[in-house]
Formats: C-alpha cells, structure tokens, sequence
C-alpha cells in the first residue's frame, strides 16, 4: 500500500499522527511525508524534519514553498497534483480542515482537491499541538492503536528542537501524550491516534476499484500514465 501524508510545516505530522506513520512503516507500507513549507530558521529545522522522518522510518519530501504561497490555491494545488500523480497513493492523511493555523487549514483544503478523482481514501490528523480553540469540533471516527509506536512517536518529536522551549518543553510533550492516551483509552488500548474521515474508498477491500477504472479507460497499468490517474483541466 502506498501512503501519503501531508503536513504544513515541519514537527506537524509527528504530532498529528507520528503513532500512525510509523506503524505503516512497521506493516511494510511505501510512506511519504510531505512537509509543505519551513517558515522559520530554514537549516535547522529541514534537518530536524529530515531526522523526524527517519525516525518513523518514513521517506520525506520537503517541498519548500515560500510561506506566503500557501494556500487553497493553484500555486499549492498544482505542487500537490504532481504528487498524486507520481506516488498514485491508495490512502492519504491531512491536517484538520478546521485547524486553526492558516497553513494547516489550507495544506488540508488543497489535498481535498488534489484528491478530486476519488482515486484514495483521505483522513484528516487531529488539530496540532498547540492549536486554537475553533467553533468546530473534531469528529473522531477512525482509530489507531499506536501502543506500540509511542515510545518512536515522541522521539520523533523531541527532534525538533527549535519547536521544544517554543513550545512549552515537557509541558508540550505530555499534552501529546495525553491526547493519546484518552484516544486510547476510548478503543480500550494503551495509546491510540484519531482521525476524521473525509472518504473511505474500498479501503477494506484493497481499491480494487482503481485496476478497474484504468480497464474502463482502455489502458493497461504500466502503460505510461494510467488515465484514471490523469490531472483533469481546470
Ligand atoms: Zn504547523
């Protein structure tokens, strides 16, 4: 199974859902973290991003677009339909659409539209920590058990140092792990990640669906760019 996640800045998908990430690692899944910009202090947190990644065990791609740039936008969308296209992913994760951050919120509302040939199945990672209070409320409707995982989970946090101090220290840290325990204790597990469902397609049934669509079109996988998989006109 291909998985791709997208997250705005560095140290966002490590919190969001680095239980997650490194438990598709563990099942032997192809993982790409996406990481769409890095506003601040540039060197050190590419690598901090870098070391994050290596700890979940995930590939990373740093796409590094000027802050400003992002957005739902055709700057972002198009950046994110070349990734699509590419790794052609059987299950995407994102950040919250009611995320408070601005480049969260946007990151999520451009991998809905990248996603519009309903080729994967897209969940959003709960809002990150620290985050703002929103009218919204997040729907809990798919979970993870990441006992497991935890231990790597935090790991892959502590990396980003720039974000530590920033953030609260030791503080910030048992936020994260609070947060999983009580999603945790919800499915009756150690520690658990929760997610929102945007679609599920064929998701227990291995997308069978896709080989399917490409027969319809007259092309065989392999044959050059699968044409259920091309970039519709916009
Ligand atoms: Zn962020």
């Amino acid at each position: 199974m291909r998985v791709l996640i997208f997250g705005a800045h560095p140290d966002d998908m490590e919190i969001g859902m680095g239980g997650t990430i490194a438990k598709h690692v563990d099942a032997g899944h192809d993982v790409i973290m996406v990481c769409a910009t890095v506003p601040t202090r540039h060197e050190e947190r590419m690598l901090e991003a870098q070391e994050g990644a290596r700890i979940l065990g995930a590939r990373l791609e740093v796409l590094d677009l000027p802050p400003d740039d992002i957005g739902h936008n055709r700057r972002t969308i198009r950046e994110f339909d070349r990734l699509f296209v590419s790794f052609d992913p059987h299950l995407v994760y994102t950040h919250w659409d009611q995320d408070s951050h601005q480049d969260h919120n946007a990151v999520s509302r451009a991998v809905i539209t990248a996603g519009r040939r309903n080729r994967c199945s897209i969940l959003m990672y709960e809002q990150t920590i620290p985050g703002g209070v929103v009218p919204g409320g997040f729907k809990a409707q798919s979970f993870v058990d990441i006992s497991e995982q935890m231990d790597r989970k935090r790991e892959s946090i502590l990396v980003h140092r720039t974000q530590i101090e920033l953030n609260g220290g030791d503080w910030w840290l048992e936020g994260v792990r609070g947060r999983a325990m009580y999603r945790g204790y919800q499915m009756n597990v150690r520690y658990a990640e929760a997610f929102e469902v945007v679609k599920e397609i064929e998701a227990h049934f291995g997308n069978q669906h896709r080989e399917l669509a490409s027969h319809q079109n007259g092309r065989t996988a392999g044959e050059g760019q699968p044409a259920a998989n091309a970039i519709p006109e916009r």
